[in-house]
């Protein structure tokens, strides 16, 4: 269990996940709205050379980055269920040569045949996050 102060420290947690991550593997982060979701994958691509700006996916499920290897985000948070989507919905991200990270993962978790760690942000008050992670 991780407790962070400011959001450097929570790229901090997310740049420590990604040193141990391989291609293929999935992250699923979960926590409200404001936890760091975001932040903290953030800071995971950046410790996987991604340069480009990591933001929110909108307008779509998801984002691919390059880095050292390419780098999934996704972020489901409109989605209910993956039984009234496209079958192949989640096919352009979760691919083995890529690393991916999903935002409120629960739509998709059913499927995932691969999840290498989980992580959970909550808000404690202010600029304080408790985050655990688990490895699968
Ligand atoms: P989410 O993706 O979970 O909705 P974001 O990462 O987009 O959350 O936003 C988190 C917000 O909280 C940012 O504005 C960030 O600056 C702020 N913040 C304050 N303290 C922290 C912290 N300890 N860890 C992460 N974010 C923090
Ligand atoms: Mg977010």
């Amino acid at each position: 269990m991780d407790r962070t102060s400011s959001s450097a420290e929570t790229e901090e947690v997310g740049a420590r996940i990604a040193a141990s991550l391989a291609p293929g593997d999935v992250v699923l982060v979960s926590g409200e709205l404001g936890a760091g979701k975001t932040t903290l994958i953030r800071g995971a691509c950046r410790e996987l050379g991604v340069t480009d700006p990591v933001v929110s996916p909108t307008f779509t499920i998801g984002r691919r980055y390059r880095g050292r290897l390419p780098v999934s985000h996704l972020d489901l948070y409109r989605l209910e269920g993956l039984q009234d989507e496209d079958p192949g919905l989640l096919d352009d991200y979760l691919t083995a040569d890529a690393v991916a990270f999903l935002e409120w993962p629960r739509a998709a978790e059913p499927q995932l045949e691969r999840v290498a760690v989980r992580v959970e942000l909550t808000h404690d008050g202010g600029d304080n996050r408790v985050i655990t992670v688990r490895r699968t």
